[in-house]
């Protein structure tokens, strides 16, 4: 979602990233800590959830993904969904790489349970865990398998990717300055 050619750098010639991407993996690390005093039951009676299993391990062969989820929801209409939460604020809109990460979670859990997902949850702890439903369509589910299709494409064949991103992105890339772009 960042860009074609990083999965490159990254899966084909297994160059690392810079440590500077590390203080964001600790701010997820903080979530932990908060989900610890948190009212889990508030979302029974909210989105009718039955039942849930919390921080869920999802692994699938076919689709070559695995995942950890925060919390698998089992809902009243016999659905399941994705819940995740998000050490950030609410601002009114969920960013195209979150949709796309709930995307490939709710096609894990329907592999790996045999239920439909068509919404995925978010809870964002900065914001007084303000809670949002975000849909999951089939168009969004195809283009999930699309997207992977062109990562492992790049992963197995090796095949070196135009890089069309924003010169905004390539500025705080941890590979600017290896790429020729
Ligand atoms: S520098 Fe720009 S084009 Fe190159 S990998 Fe990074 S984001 Fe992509």
């Amino acid at each position: 979602m960042y860009c074609p050619r990083f999965v490159y750098f990254m899966n084909v010639l297994k160059i690392q990233q810079h440590e500077h991407r590390r203080h964001l993996v600790n701010k997820g690390r903080d979530i932990h800590v908060l989900k610890m005093v948190q009212n889990k039951e508030y979302l029974r009676s909210k989105i009718g959830v039955i039942d849930k299993s919390l921080d869920v391990y999802l692994s699938s062969p076919s689709l070559h993904l695995v995942g950890k989820v925060d919390e698998v929801l089992f809902l009243n209409d016999g659905s399941a969904a994705p819940l995740d939460y998000k050490y950030a604020y609410w601002d009114n809109r969920v960013y195209k790489t979150l949709k796309m990460q709930q995307t490939l979670y709710s096609l894990l859990i329907e592999e790996n349970f045999g239920l439909p997902v068509s919404n995925a949850y978010l809870v964002y702890v900065r914001s007084k865990n303000h809670l949002e439903m975000l849909p999951i369509t089939k168009p969004m589910k195809e283009n999930a398998l699309t997207v992977l299709e062109k990562i492992f494409n790049i992963t197995y064949h090796g095949a070196f990717p135009n890089a069309k991103t924003a010169i905004r992105k390539c500025e705080d890339c941890t590979y600017r300055n290896l790429c020729v772009s």
